[in-house]
């Protein structure tokens, strides 16, 4: 009945099945001939593409060049493990990933070349966002000072040459001791950065 519907162009379980028979190049996919066996293996292959898709993905998108210094690799990440918290989940997922408003405000992104972008409350040129944020930005310093003293009790070894290399170990800690002043560090910063961006905009008024 459903391939019957599918054959005459209708669309049917039968055609969204075959639908992603054709998206992931399932050769030689026959629905008679399915055992636990030919499952199994279209589900590893479907798997392995999907996981290429997604390297080549956050290799390659501008968008993603601060996620792709701490994850490149696909599996769950711990961190998600250490907080039963919506709101303190949602918020390291937002700095995990470029929906940062601080940071959209500073690049408007992709688009524009690191060396253009502005940083909107100290006026720094040739930034890489997230990086200038949590590292850099002059204006945030006092509360970058306290973060890093309290977090150094957590990760004495958080400082390393290479600042991917600490940005590694900051994002993909699993201490909950790391991820709970993380997300006040970027909370207070949010809320310093509006302070200073509203002040900017009533004296330019
Ligand atoms: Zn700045």
């Amino acid at each position: 009945m459903s391939a019957d519907l599918h054959s005459v162009g209708k669309r049917s379980f039968y055609s969204n099945l075959m639908n992603i028979v054709d998206f992931y190049n399932l050769n030689n996919f026959n629905l008679d001939t399915l055992d636990e066996n030919k499952i199994s293996h279209y589900n590893n292959l479907m798997k392995q593409k999907y996981i290429s898709y997604w390297e080549n993905a956050v290799q390659h998108s501008n968008k993603l060049e601060f996620y792709n210094i701490f994850k490149n690799q696909y599996k769950t990440s711990h961190y998600l493990d250490h907080t039963s918290e919506q709101t303190e989940r949602k918020a390291l997922v937002k700095l995990r990933m470029d929906n940062h408003k601080p940071m959209i405000e500073i690049g408007r992104y992709e688009q524009i070349p690191h060396e253009q972008r502005i940083c909107p409350v100290c006026m720094s040129t040739n930034l890489v966002d997230k990086i200038h944020f949590l590292f850099h930005c002059l204006k945030y310093s006092t509360l970058r000072g306290t973060f890093f003293n309290h977090i150094y009790l957590q990760l004495p070894n958080v400082w390393q040459t290479n600042i991917t290399e600490t940005i590694k170990i900051l994002i993909n800690s699993t201490n909950y001791l790391v991820n709970l002043p993380l997300i006040k560090f970027k909370s207070s910063c949010f809320v310093l950065h509006d302070r200073l961006i509203s002040s900017n905009q009533n004296s330019s008024a």
